[in-house]
């Protein structure tokens, strides 16, 4: 299974997922039509499924265009069937879907929408974490609760740390700034914000991360680090106290 990137709209990202044995592909999160197609036109390929993570419309603006063209099938969440664009295949948590080589668990984490969730691919160890889990950061709570944001990341940082994240948006570098604001010793943070820059620089997505670079860098994820409470005059406060406190901050940097 191989994973292209496609930058969509100002900074989305979708992501064309092929089966090189069977030429069949997904994509996931279509922000807008016109990049896909293009990715596929060039490389000979066409659609047959539409992944979305939330019903946004940066992430789903692709759909019915796509769906169209193709005669694609759009997979999403149950619960939201109503709110994304031509739904075909109606998934729950938990639920494991498998056609071709592709094969994948549903995981739902609210928080950022009520109905979000993320795709795990899990002989291939890939996530697709749409706007929950960003690298360094993660999404804002829109329509959930801080309690449901916190634990939907707390299911995230259980699976194997080699996995890789491939998030929805192009934030790393921003996000890296308010990580290293609070968290300014972390010296894992301090050389990967260096990669960071050197990609940026270059041109280059800074996706996929790993799980393992996440659980130490990204600040959502280290809300039961000590120093990190010190830094936020909130010693001794429990983890979910923290990550609210967190993502207070990060809504107005
Ligand atoms: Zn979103
Ligand atoms: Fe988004």
């Amino acid at each position: 299974m191989k994973v292209e990137i496609i930058p969509c709209l100002k900074d989305n990202y979708s992501y064309v997922i092929i089966d090189e044995k069977n030429k069949k592909t997904c994509v996931i999160d279509p922000g807008e039509p016109k990049p896909i197609i293009n990715f596929l036109e060039k490389n000979n390929l066409k659609l047959s499924f539409i992944l979305n993570t939330h019903h946004h419309y940066d992430h789903v603006g692709g759909n019915t265009e796509l769906k169209k063209k193709y005669g694609a099938k759009v997979i999403g969440f149950a619960e939201d069937f109503h709110k994304i664009p031509e739904m075909d295949i109606k998934l729950k948590d938990e639920e494991i879907w498998k056609k071709y080589n592709f094969e994948v668990k549903v995981i739902h984490i609210p928080g950022h929408t009520l109905g979000h969730i993320c795709f795990y691919f899990y002989n291939d160890n890939i996530l697709f974490t749409g706007d929950t889990l960003f690298s360094l950061g993660c999404g804002r709570i829109f329509e959930g609760t801080y309690e449901q944001m916190f634990s939907s990341l707390e299911k995230i940082k259980k699976l194997p740390s080699k996995t890789k994240i491939y998030c929805g948006h192009e934030y790393t570098l921003q996000n890296s700034k308010f990580c290293i604001k609070y968290d300014n010793k972390n010296k894992s943070l301090i050389s990967k914000i260096n990669e960071i820059n050197e990609k940026i620089k270059n041109n280059k997505p800074t996706l996929p991360s790993t799980l393992k670079e996440e659980l130490r860098n990204n600040i959502f994820l280290r809300s039961n680090n000590e120093e990190i409470k010190t830094n936020l005059n909130i010693e001794g406060s429990s983890s979910l106290v923290t990550f609210s406190k967190l993502r207070d901050l990060k809504d107005n940097f």
